[in-house]
């Protein structure tokens, strides 16, 4: 089986493994507990926060543990239109191909009465910056976009982003769980002043991630409870947290490394899908992506059985588009890039991970050319 999903998830790391065990079976105890056993995993979150702040490049005070991305998220969109409300900043400014989570929070929000603004992508799928420009007013609370696309893994310019934001005295959100792991992230020199993070993209434990908050920053609490400076309450989920700080600890050995050869062998899988097969479109390819991700779409093809086909040819992919019980409905970020709706019913995300091998990649190929090319052929194009 040849695992080319990692922008859904990764693979726990031994590392990890090996932490979690640890923490379960000798810091069991409750990190608010004034005893010793309570003091031994009070110490553990101590020492997993600084590990894992030294990767995001934030201070410890500024970190605050969340269940995953989704929860960082809310945190941060919920808490600043709290936070901003008394200010007269109301609005969220948002891009128009956020996760779907973040989506969903800001269609719930306008039916609520938030005003919200989306900022239209290019056809390459990045933001698009004068538009964004003119979105920006007085009336903002928060700007949210992510530092890259999860499906077709196109970096956003947030440092741009930061200087609109900030031009008009509104924060800016930024959901990087797509970055961990596969772009240096340093929220210090970033300009981003809320970012989410998520562990299992970076070989860490699902249901954990992070909300950093930038110092001098006040964010209401959405969980009440003493919890993380009275940020989040909750006893602190500390064999998943120790397993994130062991990720970032085995992430930033290999980081530089793992970039480099994630994106040759990126570009192979390209140049050879674009070299042997007709009609590859691929996504994003003009401007900045993460190195791991390919998104592409082969003609006409509905992605759905594509996928069946790849799975059979033992590569393990995913379709943008989100799965719903009526099926598969066209992908948002492929809509927001200008396509029609059957074009974007047709991405296929191969995301490539720090383990993948020139190997792989070969057989990949092969995997597609058996899967793929009949179905080209059906459809009227010639494959060599
Ligand atoms: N944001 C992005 C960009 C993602 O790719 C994901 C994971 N698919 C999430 C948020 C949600 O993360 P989590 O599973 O940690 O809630």
């Amino acid at each position: 089986m040849i695992y080319l999903d990692h922008n859904a998830t990764t693979e726990p790391a031994l590392e990890v493994i090996g932490e979690m065990v640890d923490a379960l079976e000798r810091a069991w105890a409750n990190p608010s507990s004034m005893h010793a056993p309570g003091q031994a995993a009070r110490s553990l979150l101590a020492d997993a926060r600084a590990r894992v702040a030294r990767f995001l490049g934030c201070a410890g005070a500024e970190l605050v543990f969340t269940s995953g991305a989704t929860e960082s998220n809310h945190m941060a969109i919920e808490g600043a239109l709290k936070a901003r409300a008394a200010e007269g900043r109301t609005r969220l400014v948002l891009s128009a191909v956020e996760h779907p989570g973040l989506m969903a929070l800001a269609t719930r929000l306008e039916a609520q009465g938030v005003p919200v603004s989306r900022i239209p992508v290019d056809r390459q799928g990045r933001v698009d910056l004068a538009a964004a420009q003119a979105l920006m007013g007085t009336d903002v609370a928060i700007v949210s976009v992510m530092g890259a696309n999860n499906e077709t893994g196109v970096l956003m310019p947030l440092a741009e982003l930061a200087a609109l934001a900030h031009g008009c005295g509104a924060w800016l959100h930024a959901d990087a769980t797509q970055l961990v792991g596969k772009a240096r992230l340093n929220f210090a020199s970033s300009g981003v002043d809320l970012l989410s993070v998520s562990a299992h993209k970076l070989h860490g434990p699902k249901g954990v991630g992070a909300l950093l908050i930038r110092k001098g920053l006040a964010l209401p609490a959405l969980l009440g409870g003493r919890q993380e400076r009275q940020r989040r309450g909750g006893t602190e989920n500390t064999p998943g947290i120790a397993g994130f700080a062991a990720a970032c600890d085995r992430a930033a050995q290999t980081l530089d490394d793992d970039l480099a050869r994630m994106a040759a062998l990126r570009d192979r899988l390209q140049a050879e899908l674009l070299r042997t097969l007709p009609a590859v479109q691929v996504y994003g390819a003009q401007v900045p992506r993460l190195p791991n991700t390919l998104c592409v779409r082969f003609g006409p093809l509905h992605s759905d059985p594509v996928l069946g086909k790849l799975e059979r040819a033992g590569v393990m992919v995913s379709s943008g588009a989100a799965c719903t019980a009526a099926g598969t409905a066209p992908s948002h970020v492929l809509l927001a890039m200008g396509e029609t709706p059957e074009q974007a019913q047709s991405g296929i995300r191969f995301s490539l991970g720090r383990d993948t091998t020139a190997a792989d990649i070969e057989a990949t190929v092969a995997g597609v050319h058996r899967a793929v090319g009949p179905m080209l052929a059906d459809a009227g194009f010639t494959v060599p």
